[in-house]
C-alpha cells in the first residue's frame, strides 16, 4: 500500500508544498491528495482588489495540478482527527473521511472577530474569496451612494478602504482604527500613507475601538455611532478553529505549534505550513502572516516530509522577514523595509514605483504557486524501510 500524504489547502502553502513533494516523491509508493474548498487556487492577495470590482484571473486547480498525480478533493475539510489519522470532508455528494499517513495542514486563516458582537452577522470581510464577492455585491447595491466603514489599522485595511475609494468614487469611504493608521510604518512612508488617503478622501479615526457592529452602523467604545451601509471587517486574522478542535497542540492565537522542521509538537506525523503555523523567524519574532512566510514554511515542510519518509537530511529554509508592500489602489504603494528586529527602517520606496514593484511580486508569486512544480529538482525518492523524524536540520 501506498503512504498517503494528504494535503489540506492549495492556498500559497499548500499548492506550492503539493507540487513539491509531488517532483520529488516516487509515484509507486506515495500517493498525494489535495483537498481544497475552492476549485481554483485564490489569490488571496488580489481579494481586496475583487471586492472593489475587479476581476481575478481563473486559475483551475485542475490545470494547477495537471501532470503532477496530485490526486484533487475540491471539498471542504470540517475536521481532523489526529488520533485515527483521518479527515473528515464535506461536498455537494456529502460527507466522506480520508485517511491519511502524513498530514500537510494548509488551510490559512480567516479574518479574526476579536469576538465583536455583531461582526459575523452584518459585518464583511475580504479574507476568503466567497466573503470577497459578498462585499463586492452589496458595493454594487449602494451604487454610488453609500457609506463604507473599514475597520482595522494594518496592511489588509489599509489596502482594502484605499481600493475601494479609488474603484468607487461615489461612495463615502472611512477607517476606524483601535490605534494609529499605519503607526508601525516608517516616518516617510507614514507621511506617504496619510497623504493617499488624503487624496483618496477617507476619513480617518484613529484611537477609535469598534465594540459592536449593527446592519446600518458600527459602535465604537465611547458609544459613537458609525453610520455605515457596508462595515469592512479588516482586524487582522484568526487560524480556523478547525486546527484547535482536532487536537494538535495550539497557541493561543489558534496557530499550529510546530519544531523548526514545521512538525507538530504534538503529533509528528503532521507538518504544518502557512498562516496556520507558529513558528519563530531568524530575527526572534513570530513570522507573521504572509505570502513570503508561506512559501518558506512550505518549503520547509515539504523538505521535511521527504527528510522524514526517505531517510534523507532536512535542508533548513531560512524563515526570514524583510518587510511590506502595501497597495494605495492601482498606481500607488509603498515598499517598507524592516531591520533585524522586524522594526520599519525610516526609508521607504513609495509611490507609482512601489506599486509596480508590488504589483510584480504578486504576479510572480501567483504564477510560481499554480505552476507547483516548476523549476522544482526532480528526484524520485523512494520510501525508506525504517522512518524517523530527525530532530535536526542542515544548512541548505
Ligand atoms: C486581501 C488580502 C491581501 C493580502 N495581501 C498580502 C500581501 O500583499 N502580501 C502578503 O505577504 N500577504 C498578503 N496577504 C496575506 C496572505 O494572503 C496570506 O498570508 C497567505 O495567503 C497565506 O497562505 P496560506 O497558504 O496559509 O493560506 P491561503 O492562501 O489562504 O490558502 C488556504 C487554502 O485553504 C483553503 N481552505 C480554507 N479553509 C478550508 C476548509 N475548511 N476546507 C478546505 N479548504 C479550505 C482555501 O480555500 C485556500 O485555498 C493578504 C491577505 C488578504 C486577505
Amino acid at each position: 500500500m501506498k503512504h498517503r500524504i494528504v494535503v489540506l489547502g492549495a492556498g500559497y502553502a499548500g499548492a506550492f508544498s503539493a507540487g513539491y513533494l509531488a517532483r520529488q516523491l516516487h509515484a509507486d509508493d506515495f500517493e498525494i491528495t489535495v483537498v481544497n474548498a475552492e476549485p481554483d487556487f485564490v489569490e488571496r492577495l488580489r481579494l481586496h482588489q475583487l471586492a472593489a470590482g475587479h476581476e481575478l484571473r481563473h486559475r483551475p486547480l485542475t490545470e494547477v495540478f495537471a501532470g503532477t498525480g496530485i490526486r484533487l478533493r475540491v471539498a471542504r475539510v470540517t475536521g481532523v482527527d489526529v488520533e485515527h489519522r483521518t479527515v473528515t470532508i464535506a461536498d455537494d455528494e456529502g460527507i466522506d473521511r480520508l485517511e491519511y499517513d502524513t498530514l500537510l495542514y494548509a488551510l490559512g486563516s480567516t479574518a479574526a472577530d476579536h469576538g465583536v458582537p455583531g461582526v459575523d452577522e452584518h459585518a464583511f470581510h475580504v479574507a476568503a474569496r466567497p466573503a470577497a464577492l459578498r462585499l463586492r455585491a452589496r458595493l454594487d447595491e449602494l451604487g454610488e451612494d453609500g457609506t463604507v466603514l473599514v475597520v482595522g489599522g494594518n496592511l489588509t485595511a489599509i489596502e482594502a478602504a484605499t481600493e475601494i475609494a479609488e474603484a468607487r468614487p461615489g461612495l463615502r469611504v472611512g477607517l476606524a482604527t483601535s490605534g494609529e493608521l499605519g503607526g508601525w510604518l516608517g516616518p516617510k512612508a507614514r507621511r506617504h500613507l496619510l497623504r493617499a488617503f488624503d487624496r483618496f478622501g477617507i476619513t480617518v479615526h484613529e484611537n477609535t475601538r469598534i465594540e459592536r457592529v449593527e446592519e446600518a452602523a458600527a459602535i465604537a467604545a465611547d458609544g459613537t455611532a458609525f453610520v455605515s451601509d457596508a462595515t469592512v471587517w479588516a482586524a487582522g486574522f484568526a487560524v480556523h478553529p478547525i486546527a484547535a478542535a482536532s487536537g494538535l497542540a495550539v497557541e493561543p492565537n489558534g496557530q499550529i505549534t510546530v519544531d523548526r522542521q514545521m512538525r507538530s509538537v504534538s503529533h509528528p506525523d503532521v507538518y504544518v505550513a502557512g498562516d496556520s503555523v507558529f513558528v519563530i523567524g531568524e530575527n526572534g519574532h513570530p513570522l507573521p502572516m504572509s505570502c513570503a512566510s508561506a512559501g518558506y514554511t512550505g518549503t520547509q515542510a515539504a523538505a521535511a516530509i521527504i527528510g522524514d519518509l526517505t531517510g534523507r537530511e532536512i535542508k533548513a529554509t531560512a524563515l526570514t522577514y524583510v518587510g511590506n508592500h502595501i497597495s494605495l489602489g492601482r498606481k500607488d504603494g509603498i515598499f517598507q523595509l524592516v531591520d533585524g528586529d522586524a522594526r520599519s527602517k525610516p526609508g521607504a520606496l513609495c509611490g507609482r514605483s512601489a506599486a509596480r514593484v508590488k504589483s510584480a511580486i504578486v504576479a510572480v508569486s501567483g504564477w510560481a504557486v499554480s505552476r507547483p512544480t516548476f523549476g522544482k529538482p526532480s528526484h524520485k525518492y523512494r520510501l525508506a524501510a525504517t522512518r524517523k523524524h530527525s530532530a535536526d536540520v542542515v544548512a541548505a
